[in-house]
């Protein structure tokens, strides 16, 4: 069935004096990212960049009055579609590798997705069409020619390491278990977490090939002593410290490790 042709690909939303949120309507929510930009000083963050079906850098091109530093909470597809378009490019060591040679899953059909995953992804109420997209960006799109472009990191970054913005500092957490190399951006100052898919107000993904259960916990465990009051996810709305003590404490119960 032909769709219809969007008239913009990207909404945005402004969070605060420093925070925007950007996100693509058109694709089903199991692959819809939170594209976060913060403006600094000296320099803006961008974390993830989104599918990369329509350039963000031209998109978003109003918001980047300085050098982006461009970061990907991890390397799931979803997330790091526009990240060959920074100059700027950050990723955890553990998936460095990975987004150099980008072979790793992606796709904008459905049944392109393994079966019994693709199963447990309908019952939670993902991917219920055969398309991914709801909407094309042209006439004539063709999704099956939908492609992740490698690049390589110019930094690449571990536990602890500093993101320097001039007037705002994030600190690098390493928060595995969704994937090995999934990353959080903390501000103590503010008191604010970026995410990723680490933890989100949703249905927390734990059973992919790359997924790892018992450093979920412990990465679980680590944000609930994590003094925060605003965490901007990889997916869904934004939520303060009781509401991420109750989903860790969720998480951690359906696992048996509470
Ligand atoms: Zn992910
Ligand atoms: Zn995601």
């Amino acid at each position: 069935m032909p769709r219809p042709v969007a008239e913009r690909w990207f909404e945005r939303q402004r969070i605060d004096d420093d925070v925007t949120l950007l996100w693509e309507p058109h694709v089903d929510r199991l692959i819809r990212c939170n594209i976060w930009h913060v403006r600094g000083r000296d320099a803006d963050l961008l974390v993830d960049t989104g599918l990369g079906i329509v350039s963000l850098a031209e998109a978003a091109r109003d918001l980047f009055d300085k050098p982006v530093i461009a970061v990907a909470t991890h390397t799931h597809y979803d997330h790091i579609g526009g990240l060959h378009e920074f100059a700027h490019r950050l990723v955890h060591r553990a998936e460095a590798a990975g987004m150099t040679d980008f072979r790793d899953f992606a796709t904008l059909r459905s049944a392109d997705i393994e079966a019994a995953i693709l199963a447990g992804l309908r019952a939670a109420g993902f991917a219920q069409a055969d398309e991914l997209v709801t909407a094309y960006p042209h006439a004539g799109f063709d999704v099956g020619a939908y492609r992740i472009v490698s690049t390589a990191p110019t930094r690449i970054v571990d536990q602890g390491d500093l993101v320097d913005l001039g007037d705002r500092r994030f600190e690098v957490l390493h928060l595995p278990g969704h994937s090995p190399g999934s990353l959080g951006l903390w501000e103590a100052a503010s008191g604010t977490l970026f995410s990723g898919d680490a933890i989100y107000d949703g249905y927390l993904i734990d059973d992919l090939p790359t997924s790892d259960v018992a450093y979920y916990v412990r990465t679980m465990r680590r944000l609930r002593e994590l003094p925060v009051r605003t965490v901007h996810g990889g997916h869904k709305p934004s939520f303060g410290r009781e509401r991420l003590i109750a989903i860790v404490d969720d998480y951690l119960r359906r696992k048996g490790a509470a």
